[in-house]
């Protein structure tokens, strides 16, 4: 799990060289936020830390291209992790037993709703934690969570 403040790994980032613009599509659909879109993989697909920034990127920017994934992307997989979560923790998984990966990507998973403005409840329901466990998360999440920049 990529620490939120550790950014460590963007001293090597490709994108470092290049115009930060580019990650953010100016198009919100269509073909030419398709293009735009393909513009700023084309510079993750050559990025030695793309596996790090994704897994980052996931957990905490919702806005922009990052870790060779676009913002719905993330959000796919945001949902699909925190479903896999939920499974596993009901046990329609079979017997596997919750791993600790797994409840890291629920905990960045909450975070990241927090982050986006999704309700407490909801997020509590979503992701099968107590109320009590979003509120603490809420305590850790900054009002800016881009943070640190590309
Ligand atoms: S956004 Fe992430 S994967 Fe893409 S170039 Fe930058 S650091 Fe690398």
């Amino acid at each position: 799990m990529v620490e939120r403040d550790d950014d460590r790994w963007r001293a090597r980032a490709a994108c470092r060289s290049v115009d930060p613009e580019r990650f953010f599509p100016t198009a919100d659909v269509g073909a030419l936020y398709d293009r735009e879109v393909a513009r700023a993989k084309r510079v993750c697909r050559r990025c030695p830390v793309q596996a790090v920034c994704r897994e980052w990127a996931i957990a905490y920017l919702p806005h922009g291209v990052a870790g060779g994934m676009s913002e719905e992307e993330r959000r796919r997989a945001r949902r699909a992790s925190a479903r896999r979560v939920r499974r596993a923790e009901l046990g329609t998984n079979g017997p596997a037993p919750v791993l600790r990966t797994d409840r890291a990507h629920i905990i960045a998973a909450g975070r990241a709703a927090l982050a986006e403005g999704v309700d407490r409840e909801e997020i509590a329901r979503t992701l099968g934690v107590t109320r009590r466990t979003v509120d603490r998360w809420a305590a850790t999440v900054t009002a800016s969570i881009i943070g640190g920049g590309r």
